[in-house]
């Protein structure tokens, strides 16, 4: 809490807020707790559904990344499909393109993934519930490979929803606390991953190989980015939009500092082009440095809001409100700016505010 809350505690009580806050948070916050949870620390023992967090199986790979040479490049067309998306065949309903040398890009206009032939089977990254058994039909159309490996993006069900359509023995691969997350919900369409790290794991499966780094959690839980050096191709899912206003409450971002500072992490490195989940297009490290621009702007927008406004019955309301006809002036060109306008800035106002 900065000062600045300080400064509206007396705002806050006179307009009733803490009462009810009272009322609303604090009894479910006790039914939780004696409902209990399943990340309860007991005795020191992380408690992950109905067993210690430590049984769910783990396998470590937190070295380092490795360096290895590898001919694998991206094509130079592929940079064309960062201005215009491809045409989605209406009766399959989704393009399925090769962007590097055993590299392919699958999407359905709205949802994006990417998967990668090795001569030893398909790596699979992400299986958006909507797009179900599109998913290997697209696999199909272009290798007599099968799925041997499954990337779990994030623990979210709209991109990870087809993941229990693959075979049976396909590996999947996680980070911890997307397995654990997988674990405690115990739902059959996204099967607990039987291979987890913290930090870094390098995969490397026939004569591919990708690079799995934990940059810190900056949509949801267990948020993993992954990276082909080799084809400078990155993948890191429900980050930002590329060319577009953000998705709302700035992409469901629970922490501000680690969805800005993971733009940050991205552009120190070396990749071309960005696999975002979304949009018709792929991305470029330019249309992640102008979302960081946008969001930061954002933010400027919250405390000129907080600045300039008066108190009122519905202050909050009117600070996300304020923000969010400032930046729909300042981004009128931008797609989308005026779908989510003030649910962005309702959590650029409380990150300015309180975080
Ligand atoms: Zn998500």
């Amino acid at each position: 809490m900065n000062l600045l809350v300080f400064a509206f505690i007396p705002l806050i009580l006179s307009l009733g807020i803490i009462p009810a806050l009272q009322s609303e948070i604090i009894p479910n916050a006790d039914a939780i707790k004696a409902k209990g949870n399943s990340l309860t620390e007991t005795n020191s023992k992380k408690v992950c559904g109905d067993r210690l967090c430590s049984e769910i199986s783990e396998t470590q790979n937190d070295s380092p990344p490795m360096i290895i040479k590898s001919e694998k490049k991206l094509f130079a067309s592929t940079i064309d499909y960062t201005v215009t998306g491809p045409e989605i065949d209406p009766e399959k309903g989704y393009a399925v393109i090769e962007i590097g040398d055993g590299l392919y890009w699958l999407t359905d206009g709205m949802y994006q993934l990417m998967f990668l032939t090795t001569g030893e089977g398909v790596i699979l990254v992400d299986a958006p519930m909507g797009m179900g058994t599109k998913i290997q039909q697209a696999i199909s159309d272009v290798t007599s490979e099968k799925v041997t490996h499954f990337i779990y993006s994030h623990i979210h069900k709209d991109h990870v929803g087809s993941a229990s359509l693959l075979p049976k023995d396909t590996v999947y691969i996680s980070h911890i606390d997307t397995a654990e997350h997988l674990k405690m919900k115990n739902d059959p369409q996204r099967p607990v991953p039987t291979v987890t790290f913290h930090d870094n794991f390098t995969l490397m499966v026939g004569d591919q190989f990708l690079e799995l780094s934990y940059l810190g959690p900056f949509h949801s839980k267990g948020d993993i980015v992954i990276y082909s050096p080799s084809h400078k191709v990155i993948m890191a899912v429900d980050l930002f939009h590329p060319n577009a206003a953000p998705f709302q409450f700035m992409g469901i971002t629970r922490d501000v500092g680690e969805h800005l500072a993971v733009h940050d992490k991205l552009l120190a490195m070396d990749w071309e082009v960005i696999v975002s989940g979304h949009e018709p297009i792929l991305g470029t490290p330019e249309h992640l440095k102008f979302n960081k621009e946008f969001t930061l702007a954002v933010l400027d927008n919250a405390i000129t809001a907080i600045q300039t406004t008066q108190p009122s019955a519905n202050y909050f309301g009117d600070l996300a409100n304020k923000c969010a006809e400032l930046t729909v002036e300042q981004y009128s060109d931008l797609k989308d700016i005026e779908v989510y306008p003030v649910e962005n800035c309702v959590t650029m106002v409380f990150y300015a505010m309180i975080d």
